[in-house]
């Protein structure tokens, strides 16, 4: 059975509890009583909001945005993975290219995430991509080849299989540029390759991938399905519910159609 996911990052936005009550009941009610067999929605609200999206409707899992590598201890102001297994977390993004940029996170703080998620039976959405500089000197593939190697170095084939990839080019973040679906193919072809040669052809197969990057539902086609991607990370966009409940909707179409 085809599946989908649609991950809506909603970053340091909502100021207020107030403001996160009101976004989860527009979500509520654009979900509605609508059944939700091939597309899964992660929410990724700010740890501080996490509580409050317990209750959320069939189909939607509550994500978190980051995690610390360690379970407990000395780590000021860092969040176990244990603890957010315990507030009800099913999926946390590591690896995101903001924290790259102003958390200095590298391709081993990532990987040891990633391995504590999946330890601790949280799916990690792992982030991967170039920037512009290396994309426009033809690097896009080195690049990915070097992060895939680096993030999944000693990963067993179960805990591969347990991982979703998001592949966002970091030029195409925040800025409505977005690649075209011939690119976002290459890329997806580039990586189950990759897979394939770290791990086996069928745990290549049953790795999700997604495409992230200045997603809107009136082009999710050219970046999903058609660029054989099984689903998106959502950013700016996600700030609308009604949005994402639009593109899951539109997903819940073609997987039915395939
Ligand atoms: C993101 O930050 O992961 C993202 C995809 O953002 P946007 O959709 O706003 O480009």
């Amino acid at each position: 059975m085809r599946k989908f996911y649609v991950v809506g990052n909603l970053k340091m936005n909502m100021l207020s509890r107030e403001e996160a009550a009101q976004y989860l009941s527009v979500l509520n009610r654009e979900v509605h009583d609508k059944q939700y067999q091939h597309v899964t929605l992660v929410v990724c609200p700010s740890f501080l909001y996490l509580s409050q999206f317990d209750d959320l409707p069939e189909g939607i899992a509550k994500g978190a945005q980051n995690l610390f590598s360690e379970k407990s201890g000395a780590y000021t102001g860092e969040i176990s993975p244990v603890m957010l297994k315990n507030d009800g977390v099913e999926y946390v993004i590591v690896g995101h290219s903001e924290r790259r940029r102003y958390a200095g996170e590298t391709n081993e703080m990532i990987r040891g995430k990633a391995l504590s998620a999946i330890r601790n039976h949280l799916t990690p959405i792992v982030c991967i991509g170039e920037t512009k500089e290396e994309r426009h000197a033809e690097e896009t593939d080195s690049v990915l080849m070097l992060q895939v190697k680096t993030l999944f170095s000693g990963f067993s084939k179960s805990q591969a299989e347990n991982v979703i990839v998001a592949y966002e080019p970091r030029w195409a973040i925040g800025t409505d540029v977005v690649p075209t679906t011939g690119e976002i193919l290459g890329v997806r072809v580039l990586l189950r390759k990759l897979f394939t040669e770290i791990f086996d052809a069928r745990t290549a197969q049953r790795m999700t991938i997604l495409y992230g990057g200045s997603v809107k539902r009136s082009f999710l086609p050219a970046v999903s399905w058609e660029a054989g991607m099984d689903g998106v990370l959502v950013g700016r966009e996600s700030l609308f519910p009604h949005e994402l409940v639009k593109m899951m909707n539109l997903f819940e179409e073609e997987a039915e159609k395939e």
